[in-house]
């Protein structure tokens, strides 16, 4: 075992944390997390907490201490751990095919390690088509404001997150944005047909920049870290008919929402949409074992097929860990979790309950001026007058999961994505949450704003 207190230390001596916190980086005082079971964890010093955040970034949706996961990987790395996925190994098949049979239409699985990398090689792709069929001219990718796309220099320059991204540029060029749909911040005051006219805003940079060297968009089903975005009714209709109109290929990013987050096996399914590529990560293994997936067509894999002199070249590519088993090892059994406990069905029904829970919150108090949400994903975004929709400021949201977390709920909160708003609290429990985590999360956000915002 260990001394927690020189755990804390050594933490904060060495380690350099992800997402920046609240708080200057000297006055930080980490969590340092040392067990987890099903909704629940505990931390260095004792403390335990409900995770309404699956893993503090909508994650671990099998939830935590999943003995037959950890099994499955264990099993398999003692047989066989790693050879580059140039050649094949048992679990990445036998996923890829169990995927591919909750994605009708979809075909071909690239393996590799994170979402951000997923991304990367989706715009690979999309540059290769380019230069393959459309001479290089068809190489711009259209990108969401609000969205986010990962890490690495080029997926954030697909991101749509200005506090994000700004102190990283340079960026790749090719990438151009569009604007954001979300129908609360209207950007045409109050009207019955906003997610149509939100999706002939894509319409209009494509027309600016010239269809013909448009290759493909990358959306979120649902805007996840950028607010929690619902698209507004009649908005994925809208845009999958322009992109067909131009032969833009539509890329769905699925980090989030993908293997169950919104109660179907991926967001884009509640819409009716059929994409070409799609790239998923977080939950695929639900952080037993990292994973990320780039799925797409047999006609996007196609594609480079034509010309039989250089197809090698077309597909020489690799990532080094996407030939570790430990990823489709884990993601297959993550994956028999969520059927063989229903877990579509209990987020279904437990997201709308979490969402009635939290309009009755809304009715209660005037801060929380939209709630919003899909399955067991939800948003409630805090303003300070529900006329005016003036956001508060970011000190309320951080107090609010401050007090939530001394209640011992662990609640989200979303990024500084567009001018000042940070402004969006976020629940993702996992998606075993039952009525009675659900009333406890609740319960505390009561608490919280009950003490740091009553009605005036
Ligand atoms: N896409 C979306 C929608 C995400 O939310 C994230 C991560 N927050 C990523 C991509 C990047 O995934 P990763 O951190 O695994 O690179």
């Amino acid at each position: 075992d260990f001394d927690s207190s020189k755990v804390v230390a050594s933490d904060r001596k060495h380690v350099w944390h992800h997402i920046t916190q609240h708080k200057p980086f000297e006055q930080n005082d980490p969590m340092v997390i040392v067990e987890g079971k099903g909704m629940r964890v505990r931390d260095a010093r004792g403390n335990e907490y409900l995770d309404a955040v699956s893993g503090g970034v909508w994650t671990v949706n099998v939830g935590y201490g999943r003995e037959s996961i950890a099994d499955a990987v264990r099993d398999q790395l003692v047989k066989m751990n790693y050879f580059a996925q140039s050649a094949g190994n048992v679990p990445a098949a036998f996923f890829a095919e169990k995927l591919i049979e909750k994605m009708p239409g979809m075909s071909r699985v690239y393996y590799s390690n994170s979402g951000s990398e997923a991304n990367e090689k989706a715009f690979k792709i999309v540059r290769q088509i380019a230069q393959k069929k459309y001479g290089g001219k068809k190489y711009k990718i259209l990108f969401r404001e609000r969205d986010y796309h990962g890490t690495t220099i080029t997926a954030l320059s697909a991101t749509g997150q200005f506090e994000r991204k700004n102190q990283y540029g340079p960026f790749t060029p090719g990438f151009v944005e569009f604007p954001h749909c979300c129908e609360y911040r209207s950007q045409f005051g109050d009207v019955s047909d906003y997610g149509v006219r939100a999706a002939l805003e894509m319409e209009k940079v494509i027309l600016a920049e010239g269809p013909e060297t448009v290759g493909a968009v990358c959306l979120e089903p649902i805007t996840a870290g950028g607010g929690v975005i619902t698209p507004p009714h009649g908005y994925w209709e809208k845009i999958q008919e322009i992109c067909r109109k131009y032969d833009i290929l539509l890329h769905i990013d699925e980090v989030v929402c993908g293997l169950g987050r919104t109660g179907t096996w991926f967001g884009y399914q509640h819409y009716g949409i059929k994409p070409d590529i799609v790239t998923m990560a977080k939950g695929v293994a639900s952080g037993y074992a990292a994973i990320s997936c780039t799925v797409t067509t047999e006609e996007v894999f196609e594609a480079f097929k034509d010309d039989a002199s250089d197809r090698m070249g077309y597909f020489r590519d690799i990532s080094t860990f996407g030939g570790c088993t430990a990823g489709p090892a884990a993601a297959l059994a993550n994956m028999q979790i969520i059927e063989e406990e229903n877990l579509l069905e209990n987020v279904t029904q437990m997201g709308e309950y979490l969402l009635g829970r939290l309009r009755q919150l809304q009715d209660r108090y005037e801060v929380i001026g939209d709630v919003r949400g899909k399955g067991l994903f939800c948003g409630l975004e805090l303003v300070k007058d529900r006329q005016t929709r003036e956001p508060v400021d970011e000190s309320l949201p951080i107090a609010i999961a401050a007090d939530c977390m001394k209640q011992g709920v662990i609640i989200g909160r979303t990024n500084r994505s567009f001018e000042q708003f940070n402004n969006t609290l976020c629940l993702s429990p996992a998606l075993i949450a039952t009525q009675a985590d659900l009333d406890e999360i609740v319960e505390a956000l009561d608490n919280a704003f009950a003490r740091l915002a009553p009605n005036s």
